[in-house]
């Protein structure tokens, strides 16, 4: 651990609420950096969580330029305090702030961000397991970052928030909302074909609010799975038989000003087989990322604009 003290440290403003904790902007009054600090309390009673702190600790080598960096793990008698690099905003207030749709050419910068970090995770064998606007956050360099890592996995996934509001299920993987515990990589790839989606519509792909409904409103757009699409899916503890029969839509109709390129990796990501959908990898390698330019001239234009207005940060 380490000799960083929590009094090296100005807290600032809070930066906002998630999960597990509250975060506020601090400085680092020797230098002068700013970051965010991320306080957790610790269950007394059941002792110090040492698997949690391993795996808090493991995050402090995730090291990628789309991944938010953890400087320091500062652990006390009854609580963790995580200091992380300081980013503007997280993406969920970014595209409130930029009237939810996003330009293409921002959207296709984000996905391509978004993938290269999650590859490098998969490919370090670890999960997000949940990927979410939030939990996304973004600089005024047009640079955007996964946060919130580790924690999930320390932890598990709780019902409600520390502030006990309800953990959203919109970005969980069908599989997932089925009972199913082989969790596996394409549980992330889920989450990113939301994303990607939401960015376009400027709302939303599969707003549930709860687990059965949250189940209906993919299958209305993706289709009712069944033994013949799906292989084993009438196993899976939460299947029904009397699931509502739905066709599968045209998701394009959905989001008509997504890039046709984008469109396909979307549906791509989007495959309620979690072993059919695209790894990470293979959607670094495709057309829509490969071809032309991905964070050139123009979404850096795009930025630096919204820099001079303010608008948007
Ligand atoms: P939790 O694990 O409790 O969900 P998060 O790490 O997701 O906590 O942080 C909660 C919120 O705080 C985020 O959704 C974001 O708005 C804000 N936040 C977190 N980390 C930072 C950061 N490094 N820079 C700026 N804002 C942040
Ligand atoms: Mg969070």
């Amino acid at each position: 651990m380490t000799r960083t003290s929590p009094n090296s440290f100005q807290q600032l403003e809070k930066l906002g609420e998630g999960t597990y904790a509250t975060v506020f902007k601090g400085r680092n009054t020797k230098t002068g950096e700013l970051v965010a600090l991320k306080e957790i309390a610790l269950d007394t009673e059941e002792g110090t969580p040492s698997t949690a702190i391993r795996e808090i600790s493991l995050m402090k080598e995730l090291h990628h330029e789309n991944i938010l960096r953890l400087h320091d793990v500062i652990h006390s008698e009854n609580r963790l305090m995580l200091v992380f690099e300081y980013m503007d905003k997280d993406l969920k207030r970014y595209m409130d702030t930029n009237g939810g749709q996003l330009e293409p050419s921002v959207i296709k910068s984000f996905a391509n961000q978004l993938v290269c970090g999650i590859a490098f995770c998969h490919e370090n064998r670890i999960l997000h397991r949940d990927l979410k606007p939030q939990n996304l956050l973004v600089n005024h360099k047009g640079q955007l970052k996964l946060a919130d890592f580790g924690l999930a996995r320390a932890f598990g996934i709780p019902v409600n928030t520390f502030s006990n509001e309800v953990v959203t299920l919109w970005y969980r993987a069908p599989d997932v909302l089925l009972g199913s515990r082989s969790y596996s990589t394409s549980i992330d790839i889920w989450s990113i074909g939301c994303i990607i989606a939401e960015m376009s519509m400027g709302r939303a792909l599969f707003p549930g609010s709860n687990n059965e409904d949250q189940l209906q409103k993919i299958f209305r757009v993706m289709g009712t799975p069944c033994e013949t699409s799906w292989r084993g899916v009438s196993r899976l503890p939460e299947y029904r038989a009397d699931f509502p029969l739905y066709v599968e839509q045209d998701l394009w109709g959905l989001m008509p000003s997504m890039e046709e390129r984008g469109m396909e990796l979307v549906r791509a990501m989007l495959r309620l087989q979690p072993e059919m959908r695209i790894s990470a990898v293979d959607a670094l390698n495709y057309s829509w990322f490969t071809n032309g330019e991905l964070c050139g001239g123009e979404v850096r234009a795009i930025f630096a604009r919204a820099m001079e207005g303010q608008r948007g940060w």
